[in-house]
């Protein structure tokens, strides 16, 4: 099914059917900010109601399909996204410059995220227990909570939003989906193709446009049973708030911001640490949650590992990202060019020393910006407090162990982290002390493979935890069933 081709840009999909809206808003390219990549409707908030209507009608009989078939729809629609592969990178590189090799992996770990839940849902859920009569058979059984409300950020416009979706769908729940309006064209294509899989009416609706414009509707709906959002700290308290005071109670899953810090001990393999920790800092632009952005090093070895990091960092191509040679793209958007190019000049002005990079383009011919090594940075400055979410690595000297280990945890967030050292004692100790949802040893702090349960502590993340069988949590209530047969 292909949004019908009209003046208006028909890119909502509400029961089944696309449709346009009196508004619209356009995107332009990363690369080339002059140059259109699409036009989308901007829902209205009657636009939002009748999704949540639809989903909530579609849900009752989807719920009643068997759990093989909604595995199996996954099925076809990993399958449809590996064969549209070279549509959804091009898609995903024109809404948000991702480099083509970053591109291409996330569509395909979209399929591997469809695929994962596909075969989920077959797995136990409940239990049955003993208990105070012997002739009572007692047991705890999953059902879906209903409808579920998804707000997604543009960093990862296909992996993101999948990983909320599939869940949802294959446990029997329907979905109103919100994406970033800078991922629009990945989330037409992604709605388009859970569509043509085969998805019946109203079980899947999209409504593209502006977060703050719809998020009364967004959160208020009657029929909301969960609503799970990824994106900044800010957006998620706003709706933390706004989901508190609603009539009836809905779920809410928050997967916020991150400072992810590293520690280089001086037993670490040096260039093997400078590797992984250029790589988490600077690809993507560093424009991942878990992208590494701060870096203590044992004192004995700061210089060495600082040379062999910049020299690292410097070797990075960043370029076209249509160009599979290309390693860094440019800044998904103006909005982001304005942000990072802030903290450069703070760092300019004198917060730290420029190790190496710090430039960043004007904005007229794309939104280029040098991956950059900050040292000397004090620890109070917002270079090493706030999330940057930009290629700004900040790095520091530190005593040992129980310095490094203080530092990397004093920040209000908490999703990953990462040790270097060959000892496996040492290795442990921080992986217990270190306050992340999320640690690594001896690699960088982003990458995360979909059966693995993925979250943060502190500001991060409400307690829920996104990926693997702990998604099903999410969106499945339990039933306790007490049954004494006659
Ligand atoms: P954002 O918070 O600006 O927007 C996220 C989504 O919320 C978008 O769809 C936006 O339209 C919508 N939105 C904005 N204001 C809203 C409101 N008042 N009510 C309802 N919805 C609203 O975030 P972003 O710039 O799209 O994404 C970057 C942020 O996402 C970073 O902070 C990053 O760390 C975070 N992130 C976190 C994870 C994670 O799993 N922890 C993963 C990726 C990105």
């Amino acid at each position: 099914m292909t949004p019908p081709a009209t003046t208006a840009p028909a890119t909502l999909l509400v029961d089944g059917t696309w449709r346009a809206a009196a508004e619209s808003y356009r995107r332009t390219d990363p690369t080339a900010p002059e140059r259109e990549t699409g036009r989308y409707a901007s829902a209205t908030p009657a636009d939002v109601a009748d999704a949540y209507a639809a989903a909530a009608r579609a849900q009752p009989a989807w719920a009643g399909t068997a759990a093989t078939e909604r595995g199996e729809l996954l099925r076809w629609a990993a399958d449809l996204l590996e064969a549209r592969a070279d549509e959804a990178t091009e898609a995903l590189i024109a809404d948000v410059g991702k480099a083509h090799r970053d591109a291409r992996g996330e569509v395909l770990r979209g399929a591997a995220i469809l695929r994962f839940h596909a075969g989920a849902v077959l797995q136990a859920s409940g239990g049955t227990f003993s208990g105070a009569d012997p002739s009572t058979l007692l047991m705890s059984i999953t059902e879906p909570v209903g409808v579920v409300g998804a707000i997604t950020p543009w960093n990862f416009p296909v992996a993101i939003p999948l990983w909320k979706i599939a869940p949802a769908l294959v446990y029997g729940n329907a979905v109103v989906w919100k994406p970033a309006e800078a991922a629009s064209g990945s989330a037409v294509l992604v709605a388009r193709l859970l569509a043509d899989a085969g998805l019946p009416a109203g079980v899947l609706n999209l409504v593209t446009g502006s977060g703050r414009a719809l998020s009364e509707a967004l959160t208020q709906a009657p029929e909301l049973d969960a609503l799970t959002f990824t994106g900044s700290v800010g957006v998620g308290q706003r709706l933390r708030l706004a989901v508190a005071g609603r009539e009836h109670p809905a779920k809410l899953g928050l997967e916020l911001g991150g400072k992810n810090p590293a520690v280089v001990l001086a037993d670490a393999d040096l260039p093997d640490a400078a590797e992984q920790i250029a790589r988490g800092a600077m690809l993507q632009a560093g424009q991942r949650c878990t992208a590494t952005s701060r870096v203590y090093v044992q004192d004995e070895v700061h210089d060495q590992f600082l040379e062999l990091l910049v020299e690292r960092v410097r070797a990075f191509t960043v370029g076209d990202p249509r160009d599979p040679a290309t390693d860094i793209g440019p800044l998904a958007s103006a909005e982001q060019r304005d942000t990072v190019g802030g903290y450069l000049a703070l760092a300019r002005d004198g917060d730290a020393t420029v190790a190496c990079g710090g430039g960043i383009s004007d904005g007229a011919t794309g939104f280029w910006v040098e991956p950059t090594v900050l040292t000397d940075v004090p620890d109070d400055s917002p270079l090493v407090r706030k999330e940057i979410f930009g290629p700004v690595l900040c790095v520091a000297r530190v005593s040992g162990f129980d310095e490094a280990l203080r530092r990397a945890n004093d920040t209000p967030f908490g999703l990953s982290s990462a040790v270097f050292t060959r000892d496996l004692a040492t290795a442990m100790r921080f992986a217990t002390g270190t306050r992340s949802g999320l640690v690594h040893v001896n690699r960088e702090t982003a990458g995360v493979e979909p059966h693995l349960p993925f979250g943060g502590l502190k500001d991060s993340s409400s307690t829920d935890r996104e990926q693997g069988m702990a998604a099903r949590d999410f969106v499945t209530h339990t039933k306790t069933v007490y049954v004494r047969p006659r």
